[in-house]
């Protein structure tokens, strides 16, 4: 199978933030790799800012440093020569005002426009400003932002409102790097390309929902700025949440970003308040060598939670009675993501003396090995009568789709080559981040009015043992955490 390759138009990109860690490890090498892929025309420019103070020829040599340590990228590679020649850089600070006339003079009249907000949000209402001031973005640019998107609900509409002043909504592109990854795109040509699953895709038929990202790393070295945020915030209220809607949401009409935008808001606006009894909050704990969150986070009396599990309804006519379980930690067990649609078991079993069949289970598999698998009943083979087992169709996409599959852009090289073409479908919109955040805040209201603190687990393990007892108590089981 080959994938065609559609090179976008020419375009001018400038990164701000240029020098730092995302544009470094991501952007740059992702930009690269679409380039090698030939997706990238040779006409382009993407030019760098920052404060640091360096010529182009400084700022191409540290893009090769850094596209051949996070991008495996060869030296000797022939398109990495050609590549750096499509880099500029010009010095600017956000805000001051000095650089907006070199970066102005660069720009070309005739391509795409998009500016990329690689910096931290409190820049974002002056480098908008100045762009628009000095006339360097139209009404046809594109700008790019990155999360956190707020801390809350007041933040992320005060943020809103400062892109508003010179940005309309159709112009501004708020990255959620799950919606970029492959098999999250590939929910919904499993849900609304095939006639197998959606008229199962109900509570009717679905027992549960199981949304799992786990990660094995701890905080330690970025713990000061986590403790300012924790899992709801880091997690939840974004890329877990994107993943629920893309379960959840109803068929969109088309696929168009504001018709799939949509569909999401609705699920985000019918989602109930979480009571208390139905959430779990866990800090790792050291393991003699290595030092707990506590440790980590510098801050010894800390309430901030590395862990959460919480039980989701969805108070709307396709999920009334099924819920939806949602988990996310640090210092786990294995390092994963999956979504798991548990179906419910047959109504009835003919096969009396061999016990009942198990429920099928779907396992949409984001990470490691992105795929997925159905689990379905077949006869154990054999002449000893009719027993039942439960087997994986199990398809990996690297195996399915061969070289094709293994080689899958990067969720920053497919966001950012749909900035260009100007599709937003895998793009947060305002009111969805708004919606999200009046979801979020009671939830952190709530436990910072508590004086609860978050349940310990050990470091290597599932989580605590109350987010076991979460789901025990409905007659359910966490799936293993496993990579
Ligand atoms: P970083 O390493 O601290 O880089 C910040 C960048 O901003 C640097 O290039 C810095 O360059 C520039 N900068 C700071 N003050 C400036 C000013 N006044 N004017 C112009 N440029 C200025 O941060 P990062 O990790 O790359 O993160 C960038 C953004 O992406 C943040 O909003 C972060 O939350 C978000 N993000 C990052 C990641 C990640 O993996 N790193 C993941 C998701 C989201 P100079 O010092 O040269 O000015």
């Amino acid at each position: 199978m080959v994938s065609r390759v559609i090179p976008v138009e020419d375009f001018d990109l400038v990164i701000f933030g240029a020098t730092g860690d995302l544009a470094h490890r991501k952007i740059l090498p992702g930009l690269f790799r679409r380039f090698e892929a030939g997706q990238i025309p040779e006409t382009s420019q993407i030019i760098g800012a920052a404060r640091t103070e360096q010529d182009d020829d400084a700022f191409r040599k540290e893009a090769e440093a850094s596209i051949i340590e996070f991008g495996g990228v060869k030296k000797s590679n022939p398109n990495l020569a050609k590549f750096l020649q499509l880099l500029g850089y010009v010095p600017i600070d956000a805000k001051g005002d000095g650089g907006w006339e070199a970066l102005k003079s660069r720009i070309r009249d005739d391509k795409v426009h998009a500016f990329y907000f690689s910096v931290a949000p409190a820049l974002f209402g002056d480098i908008a400003e100045r762009l628009a001031n000095y006339g360097i973005a139209d009404e046809d640019s594109r700008i790019v932002v990155e999360k956190p998107f707020g801390r809350d609900l007041a933040t992320a509409k005060a943020l809103n409102a400062t892109l508003a002043q010179h940005f309309a909504e159709h112009q501004i592109y708020r990255i959620d790097h799950y919606l970029g990854k492959e098999t999250v795109q590939n929910l919904m040509a499993v849900r609304f390309a095939n006639v197998l699953f959606e008229p199962l895709w109900n509570a009717q038929y679905v027992d549960h929902v199981q949304i799992t990202v786990a990660e094995t790393v701890g905080v330690a070295g970025r713990g000061s700025y986590y403790d300012k945020s924790g899992a709801i915030r880091d997690m939840v209220q974004n890329h877990m949440m994107q993943l629920l809607c893309l379960i959840a949401m109803e068929p969109p009409y088309h696929f168009d970003p504001n018709a799939v935008r949509d569909e999401k808001l609705k699920v985000i606006r019918a989602l109930e308040p979480v009571e208390n009894g139905d959430i779990v909050r866990g800090q790792y704990q050291g393991d003699g060598k290595n030092g707990g969150y506590l440790e980590d986070a510098e801050d010894p009396d800390s309430r901030t939670e590395s862990y959460v599990a919480m039980k989701v309804r969805i108070s709307n006519w396709r999920w009334q009675g099924t819920p939806f379980y949602l988990r996310t930690g640090k210092k786990l067990r294995a390092r994963t993501s999956e979504i798991a649609i548990i179906f419910k078991e047959p109504p009835h079993s003919i096969f009396d003396d061999t016990g009942h069949p198990k429920a099928n289970e779907l396992v949409i598999r984001l990470q490691p090995n992105e795929g997925m698998n159905l689990k379905v009943m077949i006869k154990e083979p054999g002449p000893g009568g009719m027993r039942l087992v439960q087997v994986p169709l199990d398809m990996s996409f690297a195996d399915a789709l061969g070289a094709e599959g293994a080689d899958m852009p990067d969720a920053y090289e497919r966001l950012i080559m749909d900035v260009i073409r100007g599709n937003q479908t895998l793009f947060m919109r305002g009111d969805e981040v708004e919606a999200a955040w009046a979801w979020t805040d009671p939830i952190i209201t709530a436990w910072e009015d508590s004086k609860r603190r978050p349940e310990p687990y050990d470091a290597g393990s599932s989580g605590p043992e109350e987010a076991l007892r979460l789901m025990h108590r409905d007659n359910r089981r966490w799936r293993e955490i496993r990579s």
